[in-house]
């Protein structure tokens, strides 16, 4: 279900590398990730590929803040994919594999065949994921341009993570499910609230997906104290904040005794339309 970057044909596992029938070869890191990023697709603009703000997310993630979105999401997997024999999930965008390594198990939990893949542009932080989890393949890639075939995913899951429409649904098999992770209205309300004298509330709305119908939209909340110092500064560094915010207030942010805030996501499911 891997197909070349090259040349679309299918790649078959081969002795430490991936090829296709046209010859193109791709070698598995020793780690375990496989890196399918051409090298004149390798720019990229998404700030979260720099390595610091890899190991501010994994450091912050690592003090189970957000362990609830993540069992909340697996509740969603294991419902998505019931049933299912030798099924495809993807983890979009999947980072250091916090979330991935258990999407992998709950996958499993339900259909032990499944075949289970994590897909960043980062290599960085699939280095780290390989090397934890040998259940999932995990591919340098562009989200625009997947290296799978047509139709051979079952599910795809989406964490904060850039979408595209028109190769969600080329990837998916109809009646395919795809979910997606959101920041909901009070999400980091807290930490906005100290930065800005203005904060504004997050705008809930499911994305325009011409080839996908609603299924369902949650929310889960959860209001958490963050420990000052690394983790408060950590969790800014995963926020859109970091970018925008003076040095000024990163400075009272860095000396602020503790964060109180909500951590507020939306949680939301759509099914592929039959082929159009
Ligand atoms: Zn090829």
């Amino acid at each position: 279900m891997l197909r070349c970057p090259v040349c679309h044909q299918p790649l078959s596992p081969s002795q430490g590398c991936y090829r296709c029938p046209k010859g193109h070869s791709f070698d598995l890191a020793s780690s375990g990730y496989l890196n399918l990023l051409l090298p004149n697709k390798r720019h990229s603009s998404h700030p979260g590929d720099s390595r610091e703000m890899i190991l501010a997310r994994r450091d912050f993630l690592a003090r189970g803040y957000y362990d609830f979105l993540r069992e909340f999401l697996c509740g969603q997997i294991e419902e998505c994919l019931a049933g299912q024999s030798g099924s495809t999930l993807i983890d979009i965008g999947c980072g250091e594999g916090y979330y991935t390594q258990s999407f992998t198990l709950a996958a499993k939990a339900v259909d032990p065949g499944c075949h289970c893949y994590g897909l960043d542009l980062a290599k960085d932080g699939l280095k780290t994921a390989a090397k934890r989890d040998k259940d999932t393949l995990y591919l340098v890639a562009s989200l625009g341009d997947m290296p799978f075939s047509d139709q051979c995913a079952n599910l795809l899951v989406n964490v904060f993570a850039p979408y595209s429409d028109e190769e969600f649904a080329r990837v998916l098999a109809p009646g395919g499910y795809l979910i997606t992770a959101v920041p909901a209205e009070n999400h980091l309300f807290g930490l906005k609230s100290f930065l800005y004298e203005k904060p504004y509330y997050n705008i809930l709305a499911p994305y325009d997906l011409p080839h996908f119908t609603l299924v369902s939209q949650q929310v889960i909340e959860k209001q958490v104290t963050i420990s000052p110092g690394q983790d408060i500064y950590n969790l800014f560094q995963m926020t859109p904040y970091f970018w925008k915010t003076s040095s000024h207030a990163v400075e009272r942010l860095k000396n602020l005794e503790q964060l109180d805030t909500p951590l507020h996501f939306g949680i939301i499911v759509y099914r592929r339309n039959s082929l159009d």
